[in-house]
């Protein structure tokens, strides 16, 4: 279960690690892109905490909807909107619920995965973010989740990213020379997902 305050210490979590990593995402921005995917996340979700800090909450979903909208508003580049969409499909999918099951979160992650497919136009194998959610969305699919499965499973799901080829974003630009290098949206990724490990743990 997720309730209001395990969301938002998702999100500090999150923040924590982003914050803590900026040089990290943006030196595997630098060899696959424009060197700004560490500055665009720390950035966005330190604007997200600004948000979260400052209101209260009366559902998961209220969370999820200001953590989109600062998103999207806040992060430029691909992963800003790619972001905010999750986060907006999140939100709309747990509708008025002050604590979240496991299931309805599952559910709620496929909405995820799909908005993020719509919006940038990519699947799974094209060395982006959803190399990461995706696997993580069959994981609560199929499963009752455990932190430590959870962990491992986005950590290896952002690892295998390096032998993909990117064929979307701007790390298609490098084609075969993106070969050999993590994705760093799906490096961001591992990070929010080893977070909500930590918090259903
Ligand atoms: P930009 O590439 O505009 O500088 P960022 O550096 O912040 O934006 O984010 C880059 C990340 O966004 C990539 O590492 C990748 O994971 C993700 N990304 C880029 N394009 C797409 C797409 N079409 N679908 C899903 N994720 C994408
Ligand atoms: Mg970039
Ligand atoms: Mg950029």
């Amino acid at each position: 279960e997720l309730t209001i305050e395990d969301t938002i210490k998702w999100m500090q979590l999150t923040n924590d690690k982003i914050q803590k990593n900026k040089e990290h995402l943006t030196a595997l921005d630098q060899v696959i892109g424009d060197s700004d995917h560490g500055i665009n996340m720390a950035r966005g979700f330190q604007e997200v905490m600004k948000k979260l800090d400052a209101a209260t909450y009366e559902t998961v979903s209220d969370v999820m909807k200001d953590v989109a909208m600062t998103l999207m508003s806040k992060v430029g580049g691909a992963a800003g909107p790619l972001y905010g969409t999750a986060f907006l499909k999140l939100s709309m999918s747990l509708k008025d619920s002050q604590k979240v099951d496991e299931s309805s979160f599952a559910k709620a992650l496929e909405e995820a995965v799909q908005g993020i497919i719509m919006r940038g136009k990519a699947n799974a194998g094209e060395k982006t973010m959803l190399d990461v959610w995706i696997p993580v969305q069959d994981y609560f699919s199929a499963n009752n989740v455990k932190a430590d499965e959870l962990e491992t499973i986005a950590k290896t799901a952002m690892e295998q990213t390096k032998e993909l080829k990117a064929t979307k974003g701007r790390a298609s630009y490098f084609k075969d020379k993106s070969i050999g290098h993590i994705d760093p949206g799906s490096a961001s990724s591992y990070y929010l997902f080893t977070s909500l490990a930590e918090v259903i743990e």
